[in-house]
């Protein structure tokens, strides 16, 4: 597959599809993480004389009200503290604006358009790889890189369909992810996945494959409560996928050796008091919101004799502080462990990192879904394009 480093860049116009879809509140990024990781690839083709055009998406733009909330703005201008250079950043994801700021570019020049999910507005041209658009973003650069790890796994405008037109490679950052998610193709055994965070529709159907390959299979967090119904237990208020009851049955009895839950679960009435309590006494107005210290023991078992681990999911309501504990307690077990230690998922990172765990880690990957569509070993929709040697014409 053609890397960044495969093209002549200098003089050229690259644009390069970068996740900055970074968690915002009130304008102000709450998590730089992802831009961080952005930088070795822009920094790369800067050195090389591109004239650089910057895509991403971030959030999701369903109503003409989330642009507001999921302008890119306040990334231009992390971005060019960041580089020490100015990001022009146009507020636009088409048009004459947009063509005009790019004509105007000089080499090194950086320039960030709108979110593309902007695009979503009028019938989710983005999201569903409208032909059109992606030939569109094509037609303002020479070459593409993707280093969108997130959404490589996703069928996009913006990854796809670019790379359907013009000469593709991938960036520094998708190359380190694919190289180090690979070790969990092949893992040291025992390998455990602790599964949680609260994506339950998305991540349940993956319990199969992860069943498959995993030798243990932790559920906690979210995820775990739909199990645990189907096991006949009272969940009370707590986060439950019903379409998923019977399918969770299924995977207990077909995985009884494998699938680890929660055998108790800190509950709350109005997420300032806590109680802990066994599953089998969850009362009907509790919510759980994370796992209980003898689960965190019983999961300890599993994760000390792993060679492997993968986490996805935070295992309870870690943003607020009364329920990171099973979260926080299974950072420090994995981190005490000396194998592979890897992590993947938005909400995880960055329970990880705020938690001060980030370090002791082998990897974070940046994509949650894609990171997990890896391990299934399904193909990613925004590399197979890389990979296809014949490209479509304007
Ligand atoms: P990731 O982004 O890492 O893939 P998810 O998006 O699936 O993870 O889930 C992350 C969210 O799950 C966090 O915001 C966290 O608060 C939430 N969560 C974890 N456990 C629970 C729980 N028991 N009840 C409600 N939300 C939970
Ligand atoms: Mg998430």
């Amino acid at each position: 597959m053609k890397k960044i480093t495969d093209y002549n860049l200098e003089n050229k116009k690259v644009i390069i599809r970068c996740d900055f879809n970074v968690p915002i509140q009130n304008g102000k990024i709450m998590d730089e993480t992802r831009i961080k990781e952005s930088l070795k690839t822009i920094k790369y083709a800067r050195e090389k004389g591109a004239k650089i055009i910057l895509l991403s998406h971030m959030g999701r733009v369903k109503e003409e009200k989330d642009k507001e909330k999921y302008t890119l703005k306040p990334v231009a201008e992390s971005l060019s503290k960041k580089l020490r250079k100015k990001v022009i950043f146009v507020d636009q994801t088409r048009g004459e604006k947009v063509e005009n700021a790019i004509n105007k570019m000089k080499p090194k020049d950086v320039i960030l358009l709108e979110n593309t999910r902007f695009e979503d507005l009028n019938g989710e041209l983005e999201s569903n790889n409208d032909e059109a658009l992606g030939k569109y973003w094509a037609s303002l650069g020479d070459i593409f890189i993707n280093d969108a790890f997130g959404t490589i796994h996703r069928s996009h405008a913006s990854n796809v369909g670019i790379a359907t037109y013009l000469k593709s490679g991938i960036g520094f950052l998708v190359e380190k992810e694919l190289k180090e998610l690979e070790k969990l193709n092949n893992p040291k055994r025992p390998y455990t996945i602790v599964l949680g965070g609260a994506k339950i529709s998305d991540k349940i159907g993956l319990v199969n494959v992860l069943a498959e390959k995993a030798d243990y299979l932790l559920i906690g967090g979210g995820m775990a409560f739909t199990f645990l119904k189907s096991a006949g237990f009272n969940i009370g208020m707590s986060v439950l996928d019903k379409d998923s009851l019977e399918f969770c049955a299924e995977m207990l009895k077909k995985y009884e050796d494998k699938i680890i839950l929660p055998i108790d679960i800190i509950v709350s009435k109005d997420m300032k008091t806590k109680t802990e309590r066994f599953i089998n006494e969850i009362e009907e107005d509790e919510t759980g919101l994370d796992i209980g210290p003898k689960t965190v023991k019983l999961f300890k078992q599993y994760l000390e004799s792993s060679k492997t681990i993968f986490l996805n999911g935070p295992l309870g309501y870690f943003e607020n502080e009364n329920f990171q504990n099973g979260t926080k307690q299974i950072c420090q077990i994995i981190s005490e462990n000396k194998g592979i230690k890897i992590v993947g998922g938005g909400d995880t990172a960055s329970a990880v990192t705020s938690l001060g765990y980030a370090k002791k880690m082998t990897h974070i990957s940046t994509g949650g879904g894609a990171s997990l569509k890896f391990i299934e070993g399904k193909p990613l929709k925004a590399l197979e394009i890389i990979k296809w040697k014949i490209k479509k014409v304007f």
